[in-house]
């Protein structure tokens, strides 16, 4: 039994305002943190690039409107983080042709200046986010599913490797922290968690708070974080409300 560190932080996790594949709302999803004991999280919504919740009608608006809309789903986190004292961070999982990669210590500002990351190619993407301060983890690099054509690898251009993906197989887990291990890259662990009946208990144990995201590039670095591993014995039975009122992106807030 390894001893557990002081603070838990999910790295990995989706709304069904960014996402269209989560039915559960930012706010939602902090709660259930915040009853499974975190001490905080970063919200990465699939981007444009991926499966994302701006979709159909709302992919016809101008670019700074699908941000705005995209940004949503972490807002309505952080507004519920900031209520239970639970910290929020912004982040996205960016998608070009399948392969994803989860992306830190950017905001919205980011985003609106950046139309041009719209379909970029993922490596010019990680470049452009590194030019501006941030950085990318691989996601899940080894996962093998439909919608994944081929499996692409960056290892020069990433600052770590998710090598424990609670929704991934044991196989391709195992695949990535050999991965990882072979270019000596930081790992790290997350939960993709999309639905706040089904949690799996995943992201990272430390002993000292993350005040920003760079603290959390720190300790993947420096070794100093233990990743959780999945545990879904705190899965209930969502009824049948599971998809009902499922809160999606939303113009007329935008107004507000
Ligand atoms: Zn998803
Ligand atoms: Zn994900």
């Amino acid at each position: 039994m390894i001893a557990l560190k002081k603070y838990k932080y999910e790295t990995h996790m989706h709304t069904s305002q960014g996402s269209d594949c989560s039915s559960t709302s930012g706010a939602k999803m902090v709660e259930r943190l915040y009853e499974l004991g975190y001490a905080g999280c970063f919200i990465t919504d699939h981007f444009f690039g991926g499966n994302t919740a701006v979709r159909g009608e709302l992919a016809k608006l101008p670019w700074e409107l699908r941000v705005r809309l995209f940004c949503q789903g972490y807002d309505d986190a952080k507004r519920r983080g900031d209520e239970l004292g639970l910290k929020v961070f912004f982040g996205l999982e960016f998608g070009w042709r399948a392969t994803e990669f989860l992306t830190y210590g950017i905001d919205m500002n980011f985003l609106i200046s950046h139309p041009e990351i719209d379909n970029m190619p993922i490596q010019y993407f990680a470049d452009l986010v590194h030019e501006n301060g941030g950085f990318v983890v691989h996601a899940h690099p080894f996962r093998e599913a439909d919608y994944i054509d081929t499996i692409r690898l960056y290892p020069h251009r990433v600052d770590g490797v998710e090598i424990y993906n609670c929704n991934n197989r044991d196989e391709y887990n195992i695949r990535a922290k050999q991965y990882a291990e072979s270019y000596g890259l930081p790992a790290t662990g997350g939960s993709d968690s999309h639905h706040r009946w089904c949690h799996p208990n995943g992201g990272v144990y430390v002993d000292e708070k993350f005040e920003t995201p760079f603290d959390y590039l720190a300790a993947m670095k420096d070794k100093s974080l233990t990743i959780a591993e999945r545990d879904h014995s705190t899965d209930y039975d969502p009824g049948e409300s599971a998809w009902a009122n499922c809160v999606r992106p939303s113009l007329e807030l935008l107004k507000e």
